[in-house]
This record gives C-alpha cells, sequence and structure tokens, in this order.
C-alpha cells in the first residue's frame, strides 16, 4: 500500500497538522454532541484507514455499520465519480435511471410481491421517519397506538426518537410524537397482549443493533408477522444495520415478508442513502402524493452508490464471505478469557465481557491498530466492512486477549 502521508493531500484545505492538533482544532470548531473523536482519520483501502500520524488500523466498525464494501472500493467509487460526471442532482420533480433501477433492485432482492414500491431517504432517521408516517395514515378504525421494542434503536430525529426507547436520548426532548409504547424484545406474549385493532404499527429490528447485537429467539418475527396480520396492524421491519449482507443473507429478516422495510447504512457503502419499502399496493398507497418528501433523497449519485454496492455484493460472493468470516470471528472469540458470551449473525457481533472493560478495551484496540466498537459498560460490539477476510480476522483474534489485559490494566488503576 502507498504511503498514507503523501496520498491524503488535499486541494481544499492543508491537511498537513497532528492528530492532536485537528482535534484541538475540532473542538474548537464542532459542535459537541458526540464526544470527543477517537481519532483524526485522513484515508482508508479496502479495511483498513490511516490516522493524522500515519497510523494504521483494521477497520471492525466499518463507520458503525456502513461501509459495506470497505474504504475507497474501486467499483464504488467510479460509479459515483461516472454518475457525478454525467448528472448529480436533480429533485424529486425529476427521476434518472439510476433512481428506477435501485427500487426495482431493492424491490427484487426483498422479494415483494406485485404492487410494492421503494421511497429513498439520505439516512436511517428519516427512512424511519417516513415509515412513522406511514403508520399515522393506516389510522382507520382509531388505530392511534404504535408499538416499539426496549431497547430500541431507530434514530435521532423527533418520530424515530419517539420509537427509540433509551431514556438519555429521549427525555431532553420531551414532548415526543405520542402513542409510542415500548414492549419486551422477543417476546411473543407481550406481543400478542399489546396489539389489538388500536395498533396502527409494529416497528421491530430484526436484530438488535445499538443495544448490543441481541438476536430474538428463534420464531420472533414469524409470530410477530402473525399477530399483527390478525390484528390488522402494519409490520415495520427497521433493517437499517442488518439489512443489505450485514447478517451473511440479503436481509435479516429474510423468508418473513414485513409491510414496510427501512433500510440505510451499508446500501450506499458509505455514501448517505437510506429507503422504505412498501409491501403491496394497499400499503404502497397510504403516503399519497403530497404527503411526504424529500430534496436529496434518491438522488443520481446516491442511488448509483447502491446499485453499485449492490452489483458487488452479488458478483463477489460477498454473503458467502460473510457467513465464513463472521463464524471464524464468533467461534474464536468464545474461547477468550473474560469474554462471557458472543452474539450475532454474519457480521454483526456483539461480545459481552465478564467486567466494565468495554470503553477501555475500545481504547486498548486502538492502540494496538483495531477499530472496534462499545455499545455498553461491558458490551462490544464488530461491524467490519463484509470484505473482512478470515486472515484479518485472525490478527484481531490474536491480538484480543492482549487487548482484555490491557484494558483490565487501565481500568484497574483508575478504580
Ligand atoms: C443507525 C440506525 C438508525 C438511524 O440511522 P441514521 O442514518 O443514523 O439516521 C435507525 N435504525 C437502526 C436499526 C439503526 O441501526
Amino acid at each position: 500500500m502507498s504511503n498514507p502521508m503523501t496520498t491524503a493531500v488535499s486541494p481544499l484545505i492543508d491537511t498537513a497538522g497532528s492528530g492532536s492538533e485537528w482535534l484541538a482544532r475540532y473542538s474548537d470548531s464542532l459542535m459537541n454532541v458526540f464526544g470527543a473523536p477517537q481519532r483524526v482519520l485522513v484515508r482508508g483501502e479496502g479495511c483498513t484507514v490511516w490516522d493524522a500520524d500515519g497510523k494504521a488500523y483494521l477497520d471492525l466498525l466499518g463507520g458503525i455499520a456502513v461501509n459495506a464494501l470497505g474504504h475507497a472500493h474501486p467499483f464504488v467509487t467510479s460509479a459515483i465519480a461516472g454518475q457525478l460526471n454525467t448528472l448529480g442532482h436533480i429533485s424529486n420533480f425529476f427521476t434518472s435511471p439510476t433512481q428506477v433501477g435501485l427500487a426495482e433492485k431493492l424491490l427484487q432482492l426483498v422479494q415483494a410481491p406485485a404492487g410494492s414500491k421503494a421511497f429513498f431517504s439520505n439516512s436511517g432517521t428519516e427512512a424511519i421517519e417516513a415509515a412513522f408516517k406511514l403508520a399515522r395514515r393506516h389510522s382507520t378504525g382509531g388505530r392511534t397506538r404504535i408499538i416499539a421494542m426496549d431497547r430500541a434503536f431507530h434514530g435521532r430525529t423527533m418520530g424515530a426518537l419517539a420509537l427509540t426507547a433509551k431514556p438519555a436520548y429521549r427525555e431532553p426532548f420531551a414532548p415526543l410524537p405520542g402513542g409510542v409504547e415500548h414492549i419486551p424484545y422477543g417476546d411473543v406474549e407481550a406481543l400478542r397482549a399489546a396489539v389489538d385493532a388500536t395498533v396502527a404499527a409494529v416497528f421491530i429490528e430484526p436484530i438488535q443493533g445499538e443495544a448490543g447485537v441481541q438476536v430474538p429467539p428463534a420464531g420472533f418475527l414469524e409470530a410477530a408477522r402473525e399477530i399483527t396480520r390478525d390484528a390488522g396492524a402494519l409490520l415495520v421491519f427497521d433493517e437499517v444495520q442488518t439489512g443489505i449482507g450485514r447478517t451473511g443473507r440479503w436481509f435479516a429478516s429474510e423468508g418473513v415478508l414485513p409491510d414496510a422495510m427501512t433500510l440505510a447504512k451499508g446500501l450506499g457503502s458509505g455514501f448517505p442513502i437510506g429507503g422504505l419499502i412498501t409491501f403491496g399496493p394497499e400499503v404502497s398507497a397510504l403516503l399519497a402524493p403530497g404527503q411526504h418528501g424529500t430534496t436529496f433523497g434518491g438522488n443520481p449519485v446516491a442511488t448509483a452508490a447502491a446499485l453499485a454496492t449492490l452489483s458487488v455484493i452479488d458478483a463477489d460472493g460477498i454473503l458467502a464471505n460473510v457467513q465464513a468470516t463472521g463464524n471464524f470471528l464468533r467461534d474464536g472469540l468464545r474461547g477468550v478469557d473474560g469474554v462471557t458470551e458472543v452474539r450475532g449473525e454474519g457480521l454483526l457481533i456483539g461480545i459481552d465481557l465478564a467486567q466494565e472493560l468495554a470503553p477501555a478495551a475500545v481504547q486498548a484496540a486502538l492502540d494496538a491498530g483495531f477499530i472496534i466498537n462499545a455499545t455498553g459498560p461491558a458490551t462490544l460490539r464488530l461491524a467490519p466492512p463484509l470484505i473482512l477476510t478470515t486472515d484479518q480476522a485472525a490478527t484481531f483474534l490474536a491480538a484480543f486477549p492482549s487487548i482484555l489485559q490491557a484494558a483490565a490494566a487501565t481500568t484497574i488503576g483508575q478504580s
């Protein structure tokens, strides 16, 4: 690989500067909603990124389950550049072949019945907002309630926040859009008790990502389908994190058809795009002309990025790689001292630790040249690019025990 320090030059800004200099400028100029950034990154290639000080990292988080094909994938970047060179933005007064082509391709991949439709947004939370508005339109006969799950994460805009469970995210912004109730995730009887003719929609993540990669009991999605169908409520699967090959299947909910599905994160392999798919003609007609919209959503460049992503996943046998590398990682992690549970499917992996070392482990992993993520005090998450090889995964498995030891040393030192 070429020298990162000589290829990160930008004509727009002088990129010279150490990580600590950039971080000082960051804290003087960026709103402090994310906390201090862990590193200043200047370049990526495949599953590797480099920081401003020239240090390389194996990226096992992929921009939070986003960089499906890693960094600077040549086919994706050329599709984006080619489209931008031809036609970049047009508004939804117009359409483009890539927008139509992406809608057709996604409808085929989700095995949607005739009359199903797609809507494109720029992010996951906007896809959820569209689904929330869809649910409000399914209000005939006084369906005012919406059911979501404990520990659910659906985004940060006000509608999505109403569906998100975490009090620390919700409470500073009350009042949120009303009517949403949270019930235990994976609990068929709780769902059966909650859903009746007053419910407009039920929102479910097929695997809860932000909650630490929680996999529901077998049969939960099938039961949710049956319960919502019987009650006439919409079933919405939020596949923003689990969709587009993340679990080794195109969609984590494969085999159970919802009434609506939201997508985003991996769809554009790093280029921002989200989507809502509605299943069948009746659900697809709930949002009438003029009732929803977006300026940027579904633009030619974003839809080209998504089409390129889908075609590489198809052509390169990526789903089989996700299964193989995911199983290899999970098997290797299960034997590690200090690990109490390993969860997930494909390359969405949650790791529970015996002690509350997860934030310290993230720091120790960075020092050792790996990017990982903590979803809680004792839980780590991996969501690497879908192109991660078993050789790359093996370098992490080899380093992980000493990462946990270093984390324990710093944590004990603090207390
Ligand atoms: C990340 C995420 C969202 C929100 O997506 P953004 O692009 O961050 O707005 C919604 N739902 C799920 C399941 C997610 O993981």
